[in-house]
């Protein structure tokens, strides 16, 4: 794989001048999509064929939209706080948050255990990085069993899975819950589990009803309101505080 380049540019929206950068990612290869960096400054993911003069008049043509999103996502990140991952700092779990308790011993194996006090953590080393890799385990563990079972509860309801087990896969995404593949391959972002159970069964009903209808068409609605009827509620939940899951 090759070094992402990167090229800057910039778009005017009502007299004010929008800087960004543009990356590619081999991920993305059909349309643009937009990001924010650390500094708060526009990340503009374009696929490597489109020319830089094609991203910025794609830019400027929805300069409206690249001004709200640039608002919002730049909202989010001030309500989020940086995390130490030291003890006493609040992690959630199927939407609860729980402190950390944590202890350092050099030589023992890594271990977390979440319990009615909270996340009991023995790091083996001492610093912030090994108690975040302990928990980003953790984490995909529960995620594993969590959506496992789902899975198998939901497929049961959809008669066109013929009971039999869709198959799961877990990957950490920025901005994705779940995405289900041509070949029926379901997805699913472990930062999820940290979401109330609700909002877990939504992602996982919306992927079961994709096994039948690839795309977002009356058909497919039809199914995810029978699937799972109180979808709008928890759809709008992600949509609200899905950053808040995402930040790790
Ligand atoms: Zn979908």
């Amino acid at each position: 794989m090759s070094l992402p380049r990167s090229r800057h540019g910039s778009i005017s929206h009502e007299g004010r001048l929008i800087e960004y950068q543009i990356v590619h990612r081999a991920a993305v290869t059909r349309r643009i999509h937009l990001e924010i960096n650390e500094r708060g400054g526009l990340l503009v993911v374009a696929p490597r064929r489109m020319s830089v003069r094609d991203i910025n008049k794609a830019l400027q043509k929805r300069s409206q939209r690249v001004t709200r999103f640039l608002a919002e996502a730049r909202a989010h990140k001030r309500d989020l706080p940086a995390l130490n991952y030291r003890n006493g700092e609040r992690h959630l779990f199927l939407g609860e948050s729980y402190p950390l308790n944590i202890t350092e011993r050099s030589g023992k194996r890594g271990m977390v255990r979440l319990d009615g006090d909270g996340f009991k953590v023995v790091a083996p080393g001492q610093g912030p990085e090994n108690v975040r890799n302990l928990l980003i385990r953790w984490y995909r563990r529960q995620a594993q069993q969590q959506f496992e079972s789902r899975l198998a509860s939901f497929a049961g309801l959809a008669p066109w899975t013929d009971g039999e087990l869709p198959a799961m896969r877990l990957r950490l995404m920025k901005r994705t819950w779940g995405s289900c593949s041509s070949k029926g391959i379901i997805t699913l972002n472990p930062h999820l589990v940290k979401a109330p159970a609700e909002c877990i069964n939504y992602v996982i009903a919306h992927e079961i009803c994709h096994l039948r209808e690839h795309n977002h068409g009356r058909a497919f609605y039809v199914l995810q309101e029978q699937l799972f009827p109180d979808w709008r509620e928890f759809k709008d939940h992600l949509k609200q505080k899905g950053h808040i899951y995402l930040h790790a």
